[in-house]
């Protein structure tokens, strides 16, 4: 959804002094033991980069649907935080936020930071080097969120899959999974995906267009 926002996706990032990196010199626990600097650098520009993007229509409709939705679940793959810009609570994030900030070595939450532009921050606690809380390449999702969305899938009647390639396990596991449950799974997609000869209605298109179509059609505003 953020693509629509003008947040690049990671491989479209890699460009000018990063092009010659790849996400796996930059996204995996051993690109940070290697070169911490490095990593907390490439993160710091994708932080700045968000920081200077706004929700688009599609992030606002799903506030919207939240709103009259008598139970609603927002599970998302994006580490930007525009849902919650655009109003949405609640989010589960399978894949950290970009703004959170932990320690490498003892797992520690830092509330604040200093980042002199010349060494990576450190933990207040036991000295490691801090690290962005997101998921890399290698780790594991965070058990508690992964629950919440297994819960939430279980549970709900309607599902929409939106503008996800569908390839990344085990997030793309969960629409088969509220499938497999009777629940509608409706994919909003510009591109055919996997799970599109399973889903039971497809959208074409771009999410910050056909949700506030469907808002407006549901809900008449
Ligand atoms: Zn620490």
């Amino acid at each position: 959804m953020s693509q629509e926002s003008g947040v690049p996706t990671f491989r479209d990032a890699l460009e000018g002094l990063w092009a010659e990196y790849r996400p796996e010199d930059l996204a995996t626990p051993e690109a940070f033991r290697r070169d911490p600097k490095r990593v907390w650098d490439w993160y710091a520009g994708r932080r700045e980069k968000i920081d200077s993007v706004t929700p688009n229509p599609g992030h606002y409709a799903l506030a919207a649907m939240a709103d009259h939705a008598t139970r609603f679940a927002l599970i998302t793959q994006n580490v930007d935080g525009l849902h919650q810009k655009a109003g949405s609570r609640g989010v589960i994030e399978l894949h950290g936020n970009i703004r959170r900030v932990r320690c490498f070595d003892c797992g520690r939450p830092a509330e604040t930071w200093q980042d002199d532009g010349r060494h990576v921050p450190i933990c207040a606690a036991c000295g490691g080097f801090l690290r962005p809380d997101v998921v890399w390449f290698g780790e594991l999702l965070p058990p508690g969120e992964m629950r919440a969305a297994r819960e939430a899938v279980l549970d709900c009647q309607v599902f929409f899959s939106i503008g996800t390639s569908g390839l990344v396990h085990p997030a793309a596991s969960l629409a088969y999974e509220a499938s497999r449950h009777q629940a509608v799974v409706v994919e909003v997609n510009l591109e055919q995906t996997p799970l599109s000869s399973a889903a039971d209605y497809i959208l074409r298109g771009r999410s910050g267009e056909v949700l506030p179509e469907l808002v407006k059609a549901v809900w008449g505003e």
